[in-house]
């Protein structure tokens, strides 16, 4: 099966509606402001991999980290991702640090391919063990440096003091911005994704 990262750059929004089956994350502590934009919807199958995945390191206190896959679609002159799925491979971590272990990127590239979809990469998302969600300088300079569009967002997880919170980027500042968990692909395993063909 073939690797098929496509830049979002080359490929077009998609003009589509939110999913509508939607829920606030329980650990998410931001009170939604009237008429506020939604920035993500994360499927149930990814927030559950990305918070067992933080949660997993959490007596250890270890931080984690790994891709948000999904697509960027635009609605009512709105842009936003759907994260349909996340990623991760061996990561090489501490307590206040955390990056892709030198050498597992055929892993995560493994991974990807065992995705099988025709994906684009929509953000990342890392953990702070015990220390709130944030985006420090090392955060900022990864997501300027890694994710340049302006819809690509970044989430962060404390699994000690369960937070979750999603932010964007805009003048090397991380800004919160409201995500949602939607329900309605979750019985479908494909997500309305385009299987790849092998
Ligand atoms: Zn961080």
């Amino acid at each position: 099966m073939s690797v098929n990262i496509i830049s979002e750059t080359k490929r077009e929004i998609l003009e589509k509606a939110p999913p509508k089956n939607i829920r606030q994350h329980i650990w998410h502590k931001k009170t939604t402001e009237p008429g506020e934009i939604i920035a993500a919807y994360v499927s149930k199958h990814a927030e559950a991999k990305m918070r067992n995945h933080a949660m997993a390191f959490r007596s250890q206190k270890l931080e984690v980290m790994g891709l948000l896959l999904g697509e960027v679609r635009i609605w009512e002159g709105q842009e936003y991702v759907l994260v349909r799925d996340v990623v991760t491979t061996d990561l090489d971590a501490t307590s206040v640090s955390v990056k892709f272990d030198s050498g597992s990127f055929q892993t995560l590239f493994e991974n990807l391919d065992d995705a099988g979809f025709d994906y684009v990469v929509v953000g990342w998302y890392h953990s702070h063990p015990g220390y709130g969600c944030f985006l420090s300088k090392t955060d900022l300079r990864t997501h300027e440096g890694t994710f340049v569009s302006r819809h690509q967002v970044a989430i962060v997880i404390d699994p000690l003091n369960i937070q979750i919170e999603a932010f964007r980027v805009q003048e090397e500042k991380g800004r919160i911005v409201r995500f949602e968990v939607y329900w309605d692909e979750w019985d479908d395993p494909y997500g309305g994704l385009k299987k790849v063909k092998k």
